[in-house]
């Protein structure tokens, strides 16, 4: 199975590009995000409890996402691996997913990061949240996102460049342009 971590700092792309690795290798997505969302538009307890969390641009508790998580693997299970899009976002979170693929007999095959500037990263948010109405594309929320992300996503490339497998892929130009970076760097996975 191919087991792609995608990832990067809020606004790099990651949903867009998922769409396209999907497209071309038949992954079953597994975005947090998204799953966070759901249960917000759900209202259940869960999504009252991270849509607050959520519009600070903190973190939902590694333990409400790990078992999310686990969930859909579980869920998901025939197809030809996953992808990952915004998780793991600490090293707690990177070291639960070993574990639990590991239940499965499977690993992460490579984790790509999506690197993108700051003022880049700040002016597609912003975009985003009046193309969208996405109640966290707000200046003084996604300041505190891209902080967050340097704080406590950032030292989950350390964990996965100690196993070898975290590849840099430069996340501006055109959409496909990005992709064909991205191509090229499945195509080296040794298996
Ligand atoms: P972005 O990467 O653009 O910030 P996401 O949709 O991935 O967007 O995440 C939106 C919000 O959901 C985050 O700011 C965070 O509050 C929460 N979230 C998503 N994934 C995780 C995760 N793995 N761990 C903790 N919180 C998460």
């Amino acid at each position: 199975m191919l087991n792609i971590v995608l990832f990067g700092p809020p606004g790099s792309g990651k949903g867009t590009q998922s769409e396209k690795i999907i497209e071309k290798y038949g992954l079953s997505h597994i975005s947090t995000g998204d799953l966070l969302r759901s249960e917000v538009a759900a209202q259940t307890e869960l999504g009252k409890q991270a849509k607050e969390i959520m519009d600070k641009g903190e973190l939902v508790s590694d333990k409400i996402v790990i078992g999310m998580i686990r969930n859909k693997i579980e869920e998901s299970q025939d197809g030809s691996g996953f992808i990952f899009d915004g998780f793991p976002r600490t090293v707690e979170q990177a070291r639960e997913l070993r574990k639990a693929l590991t239940d499965y007999d499977e690993r992460v095959s490579v984790m790509i990061s999506l690197e993108v500037p700051r003022e880049e990263l700040v002016k597609r948010l912003l975009k985003r949240g009046k193309d969208t109405g996405r109640s966290d594309d707000k200046l003084e929320t996604i300041n505190n996102r891209i902080d967050v992300y340097n704080r406590q996503t950032v030292p989950v490339t350390y964990y996965y460049d100690k196993m070898h497998k975290h590849a840099g892929v430069e996340g501006t130009g055109s959409v496909d342009k990005i992709f064909e970076r991205i191509v090229e760097v499945i195509g080296l996975i040794k298996n």
